[in-house]
């Protein structure tokens, strides 16, 4: 079991104050393969004592020299973009080949943050006024398990541009890609205290983090139960504070959509990352008329996907990301049955073969009622319901009755007809039929899905004040 036993602050790796393990386990054998330190209360002010000491220097250098310690990130993670994949892959199961895309590409978008500093040079004379902007100063960042390279480079690098200093606390699930930024941080040799990493409990470390009084603003992606606790315990010390939460995202196929491609696309979608994706459109709205078709769609496509090893790479579904994951999904299941929606494929039994690790077949239930508790609260796992609707608008009031507002779909007839839909629901995204992922596009929640965006040029925007010289 390979153990990691410092922490790094302030430029350096240090023993924690802390004591104690973590153990990270592989779920597909259920066996613990590392073992991270756990900070404590003294470690997080030591970490953001680093932080707020590097301020003054970090955010006063130009962007040309931030934009210089990206690109040489970039360079440092791109050599290791095969050990980031594997310890993702380990951690929480997304098969390696599909975590190499889609887990780890993320890391080119550093090469468009260190274009982005220069934003910051912006400077506008408004009347008498001189308008300029500020990095907005030391952040506390907590990420998930599900995406968690991508979701730290979504915070680290728009701060890393702004000219910000951070604490980064991932979730105890998935730490090790977030050891490894680290060791690229210290290659390149950043500032010391510009970047800090702290591993151990979100529980224990997160409410001394997002109350602390050296941290100007919270960015948070997570559950949006954790969410709202963060705001309240925040807001006392009036932080920024940038949530980024969870979804129950859906996805209109219309009478007129290419059947085939779009229910296909919509089971993929779902079933990748074994459902444990914010934006998943789990809510498959599709026109009565057409329900019998779709239905049969769906079930072809979830059973041809395989369902297994990670490390296999025909692999498209592999374990949830813990056993505790899996029991969730799986009371999801059981609710779902007890609701009255029906199985048509998957649900409580093993995938056929795998006799230990965190699986769940790919389920998908038809027959479901918009206020059934599996079609209003975000399960995680790989699950559709299919809703049926009778017209346009009932379809779009099916899509918009939820607490959630992360993402969405539409698969129309034609693209104007699909963008005309996609404005009248309220989410932050919308794939227009079967649109491709953005790393250029802004990226955020509506109602309880969150408050923040990042990503693209929007994702800068969070990091800085803006303040007006009166001359
Ligand atoms: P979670 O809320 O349980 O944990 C997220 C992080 O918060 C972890 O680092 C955890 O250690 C920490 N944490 C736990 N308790 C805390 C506390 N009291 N104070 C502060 N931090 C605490 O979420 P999760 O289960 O790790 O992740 C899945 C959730 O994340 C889903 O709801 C998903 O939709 C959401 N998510 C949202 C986005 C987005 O961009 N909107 C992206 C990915 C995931």
């Amino acid at each position: 079991m390979k153990r990691y036993d410092k922490l790094y602050i302030n430029g350096a790796w240090v023993a924690p104050h802390g004591s104690g393990y973590t153990t990270v386990y592989n779920p597909a054998t259920e066996e613990g393969f590392a073992e991270t330190c756990n900070a404590d209360l003294v470690d997080v002010d030591q970490a953001f004592a680093a932080a707020r000491a590097a301020f003054p220097a970090w955010s006063r250098t130009t962007a040309a020299e931030r934009a210089d310690y990206i690109r040489k990130l970039h360079a440092a993670l791109e050599r290791r973009k095969d050990a980031l994949a594997l310890a993702i892959s380990q951690s929480m199961g997304c098969p390696l080949e599909i975590a190499k895309i889609i887990q780890v590409n993320c890391v080119k978008a550093l090469e468009k943050f260190a274009d982005r500093a220069f934003e910051m040079e912006v400077e506008k004379q408004v009347n008498n006024s001189l308008v300029v902007r500020e990095a907005v100063g030391v952040c506390a960042f907590i990420t998930p398990w599900n995406y968690p390279l991508y979701q730290l480079i979504g915070k680290v690098a728009p701060a890393l541009a702004t000219g910000c200093t951070m604490v980064l606390k991932p979730s105890s699930v998935t730490p090790l890609q977030d050891i490894l930024f680290a060791e690229a941080v210290h290659e390149i040799g950043l500032p010391a205290g510009v970047f800090n990493l702290i591993t151990g409990k979100g529980g224990v470390l997160g409410d001394a983090m997002v109350t602390h009084a050296e941290v100007d603003m919270v960015s948070f992606t997570g559950s949006t139960a954790t969410g709202r606790r963060i705001q309240r315990l925040a807001a006392d010390t009036v932080k920024r504070v940038c949530l980024e939460l969870g979804g129950k995202s859906p996805y209109i196929i219309t009478e007129d959509a290419p059947l085939e491609q779009a229910v296909s696309f919509g089971v993929k979608d779902v079933m990748i990352n074994s459902g444990q994706t914010c934006i998943a459109l789990t809510r498959m709205l599709v026109p009565a008329s057409r329900y019998e078709e779709a239905a049969a769609i769906a079930k072809r496509v979830a059973e041809s996907l395989k369902v297994g090893d990670p490390m296999d790479k025909d692999t498209y579904v592999g374990p949830m990301s813990s056993m505790s994951q899996r029991d969730t999904v799986l009371g999801y299941i059981e609710q779902g049955i007890a609701e009255g929606a029906t199985l048509l494929t998957g649900g409580l039994e093993r995938p056929e073969g795998l006799t230990r690790g965190a699986y769940v077949k790919p389920t998908i239930f038809r027959d479901v009622n918009n206020q059934m508790r599996i079609a209003q609260e975000e399960i995680f796992g790989p699950v559709i319901c299919m809703i049926p609707y009778q017209n346009l608008d009932e379809a779009i009031r099916i899509a918009n009755d939820s607490i959630y507002g992360l993402s969405s779909g539409v698969w129309a007839g034609s693209r104007e007809e699909g963008i005309r839909i996609a404005r009248q629901i309220r989410a932050g995204g919308c794939y227009v039929n079967g649109g491709d992922f953005n790393y250029d596009a802004p990226l955020g929640g509506y109602k309880q899905s969150g408050n923040g965006r990042e990503w693209g040029d929007f994702g800068i925007h969070e990091f800085y004040e803006t303040k007006s010289m009166q001359l």
